[in-house]
């Protein structure tokens, strides 16, 4: 039997916000993320309009009425279907039938909602084209499997590139940080934030990053001390307060 996940670890895996206080109770309250509205119909307060219910394992938004079950939360945050949220979770429950599983291109498991945005990325590079024909091709068109193989080959190495560009951008903010002596904190959970989206290890790559530098580290500490060079100094107590 398909053991369905509990709606609000899910909730806090993917970075929901809590309404702290409701944590004990029998309904938990966070930020709704289909509508993203935080505050009261007046829009006078803080208001947390996704309920999530302990009991029935069950979602409502009271802003914008989103509801369900578990799979139907799972489908709409990772912006996959339903089916393909039951067939991840018989596969991790190993209840997917042998016979019938072909083993999946990695490209294959990147979400939809990443795939999206690794083709804005490739929009802004002017590359959008080659990337959405490509897609095209692959969606409608019957393709010979050496054709798909060669297209998911393709997604994973632009996918690939963009996660290299992504730590860059993650380790120049923390480089910055750290020699200016501002938003530290801010700057480790905003990375934190970011392994948890794209599914990778970012926190402990960028630290390590930050002594020994590899190949998508590249031009990092030039393009962080451009920037620093605009940024207000601060006084040298904080500066060492942050490299304690
Ligand atoms: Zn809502």
């Amino acid at each position: 039997m398909l053991q369905l996940p509990n709606i609000i670890d899910e909730a806090f895996k993917r970075g929901l916000v809590v309404n702290p206080k409701t944590l004990s109770k029998k309904e938990v309250r966070f930020f709704c993320p289909f509508c993203n509205v935080t505050v009261s119909h007046d829009g006078k307060r803080k208001k947390y309009h996704l309920s999530v219910s302990q009991v029935k394992n069950t979602f409502r938004c009271f802003y914008c009425g989103e509801h369900g079950g578990a799979l139907k939360f799972i489908a709409l945050l990772d912006g996959v279907s339903e089916t393909e949220v039951k067939e991840r979770l018989k596969e991790e429950q190993g209840l997917t039938d042998r016979k019938n599983t072909k083993a999946k291109h990695p490209a294959e498991t990147i979400p939809l909602r990443r795939l999206e945005e690794l083709f804005r990325f490739m929009g802004e590079e002017n590359r959008y084209l080659e990337g959405i024909q490509k897609y095209r091709f692959y969606l409608k068109l019957p393709y010979s499997e050496p054709a798909r193989k060669d297209y998911l080959n393709y997604i994973w190495q632009e996918w690939n590139r963009y996660l290299d560009h992504k730590r860059r951008w993650l380790l120049i903010g923390l480089i910055i940080s750290i020699q200016s002596g501002y938003r530290y904190a801010e700057m480790i959970e905003e990375i934190r934030l970011a392994s948890q989206k794209y599914g990778q290890d970012f926190l402990h790559e960028i630290l390590a990053a930050y002594t020994n530098p590899p190949k998508w580290a590249e031009g990092a500490f030039i393009t962080a001390g451009y920037f620093h060079k605009n940024l207000p100094q601060p006084s040298e107590e904080k500066r060492m307060a942050v490299a304690l």
